[in-house]
């Protein structure tokens, strides 16, 4: 097992579990857990770049952004960038005590504020789906929907602001994470799929209000590195067929052209298994040797084809 670059993108329950509040100490505990199998990889010999979700972070920091007229509140980049910061401290500083524990002490690790380039042109602008920040009431939605907004009814819940979610194309920081991706470095990046930003005709960086889906973001990552292993590991073992039905059976391996018709056929469901088979799926046909979507803490072995879903060329 030769230094095999293995791109991984964390789950939500990486970092929350369902039911905890996201205080610092359950975040951090969380995080410990996750890096010690960070670290198992490491001492197998594969070079590691993390790439992880960040929906409860940035809803909090809005939630925050909103508490208070005592000081501006950001625009919506500007908390993504935020949440990157503080879940990539969390990761370098228990990756750090890890290390340091197994007597791996300055074994290089970094986060990268990552940026994500997406298009201007992308039709999810013109239809807003992704949920952000805590619910409201009618009126303060009606305010928001007269400033430009778009805001919807969430089933008797309460108004919730939605934003496009619009598909990756490029990472901005692709060059400098290789870099340090070369040099073994444990690199930290691409939280919450990046920072949406578009590109400008003079070439310059726009951000704008937009989430982007943090398994699509990875595979960009994935495939733009050239890495061997693209692994995507939440809270199931392993992708179900007729998932959460009593006909419900778990899979092992499918080649790309497995999946995609079974992607027609409606067993991955948007929003959660729907995105991280779309992105194996488009990490494989881009040329990668193969995908895994797992759970966390049985990593290891995913990777050694003994647990996990993979996605393999024909
Ligand atoms: P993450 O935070 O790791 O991205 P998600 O909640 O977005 O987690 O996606 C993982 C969830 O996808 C699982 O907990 C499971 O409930 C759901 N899921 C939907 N369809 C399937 C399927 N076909 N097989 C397995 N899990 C599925
Ligand atoms: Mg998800």
């Amino acid at each position: 097992m030769g230094n095999e670059l293995v791109v991984i993108a964390l789950g939500g329950n990486a970092i929350l579990q369902p039911g905890q509040r996201g205080t610092a100490e359950e975040q951090l505990e969380n995080v410990r857990a996750t890096c010690r199998q960070v670290v198992t990889l490491l001492e197998e010999g594969y070079r590691i770049v993390l790439t992880h979700g960040n929906g409860p972070q940035v809803g909090n920091i809005i939630i925050q952004n909103q508490a208070t007229d005592a000081v501006p509140a950001m625009p919506m980049d500007i908390c993504g960038a935020e949440s990157q910061g503080l879940i990539g401290y969390m990761m370098q500083h228990s990756l750090h005590n890890e290390l340091v524990r197994r007597g791996m002490d300055g074994w290089p690790v970094a986060s990268v504020v990552t940026q994500t380039v997406v298009s201007a042109d992308d039709p999810a602008f013109r239809k807003p789906t992704k949920p952000v920040g805590p619910f409201y009431d009618e009126e303060y939605a009606r305010r928001k929907i007269e400033a430009g907004e778009t805001w919807v009814e969430d089933a008797g819940r309460g108004w919730r602001k939605v934003v496009p979610s619009p598909d990756p194309v490029e990472i901005v920081e692709l060059e400098v994470i290789r870099q340090l991706a070369r040099d073994h470095a444990i690199v930290i990046c691409t939280g919450g799929g990046g920072i949406p930003v578009v590109r400008e005709p003079d070439g310059s960086l726009r951000g704008v209000e937009a989430v982007i889906d943090k398994d699509l973001g990875g595979q960009r990552l994935a495939t733009g590195l050239g890495a061997d292993l693209f692994m995507i590991l939440t809270d199931v073992a392993r992708v179900a067929l007729d998932y959460g039905k009593p006909t419900q059976r778990f899979l092992s391996r499918l080649t790309v052209a497995e999946a995609r018709a079974l992607q027609k056929e409606g067993h991955f469901r948007p929003g959660s298994m729907g995105p991280k088979v779309e992105a194996c799926c488009r990490f494989v046909e881009a040329g990668g040797k193969g995908a895994i979507i797992g759970s966390l803490m049985e990593a290891l072995d995913a990777l050694a084809g003994r647990a996990g879903t993979w996605i393999v060329p024909a």
